[in-house]
């Protein structure tokens, strides 16, 4: 297995983070970390993409279904339905006309666990319940009842790699590997470097 510091990421800014203007706040906040930005670019996703994106987990389908009745019961609300599959059958539509409905950012990052560090600067997937201080709990207001009464997908302003392996699948759906560079940062030594002995003159 490679080093952990070289585990890789993939970061969506979803239509509504970039028309909300909040690139280059996104982007400050996960190069802050300390992680590495190893590829970027912007474009207008297909249908296809997008499906095959949310499919790549054969599970995803059941977790997103239940998470969502799960956060419904938690606020003693009643699920739009009790079958996690009819819930999410109607999500990854919305979903689909969401994520085409305008560019969004695709972005590598790289660096020591970086699948946990970005998921913890993003926050929970519902702005309503996601943490202060996080991405979803600091920059926007949306909800699973909101967003399913009015049917639409949650606006949450970033998808993130839910694990280093699902992230290396992602990768391969949204880059090439010509894509992305192979390069050293200069702070990498402090992150990383066991002998520090370069730095006193
Ligand atoms: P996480 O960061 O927890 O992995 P995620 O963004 O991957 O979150 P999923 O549960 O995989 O979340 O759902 C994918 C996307 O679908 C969400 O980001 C959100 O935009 C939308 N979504 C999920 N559940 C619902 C729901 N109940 N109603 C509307 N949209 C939803
Ligand atoms: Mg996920």
């Amino acid at each position: 297995m490679d080093h952990p510091r070289k585990e890789r990421t993939l970061v969506l800014i979803k239509p509504d983070g970039v028309q909300r203007g909040l690139i280059g706040e996104v982007i400050k906040r996960y190069e802050q970390s300390g992680l590495k930005l190893v590829g970027l670019k912007m474009f207008v996703p297909t249908k296809e993409l997008i499906e095959k994106h949310y499919l790549i987990d054969p599970e995803w389908r059941v977790k997103t279904g239940q998470k969502t009745i799960d956060s419904y019961r938690k606020k003693g609300k009643k699920p739009p339905s009790e079958d996690p599959l009819k819930i999410t059958e109607i999500i990854l539509n919305n979903l689909k006309r969401y994520m085409v409905s305008g560019p969004v950012v695709a972005m590598v990052w790289r660096g020591m666990h970086a699948v946990g560090i970005v998921r913890k600067i993003t926050g929970g997937t519902e702005p309503l319940t996601s943490d202060v201080g996080t991405i979803r709990g600091d920059l926007t207001i949306d909800s699973y009842e909101v967003s399913d009464i009015d049917g639409r997908a949650v606006r949450n302003i970033i998808h993130a790699s839910g694990s280093p392996e699902e992230a290396e699948k992602e990768i391969v759906l949204w880059f090439n590997e010509k894509e992305l560079i192979n390069y050293r940062l200069v702070s990498e030594e402090i992150l990383y470097d066991v002998n520090l002995d370069g730095i006193l003159e």
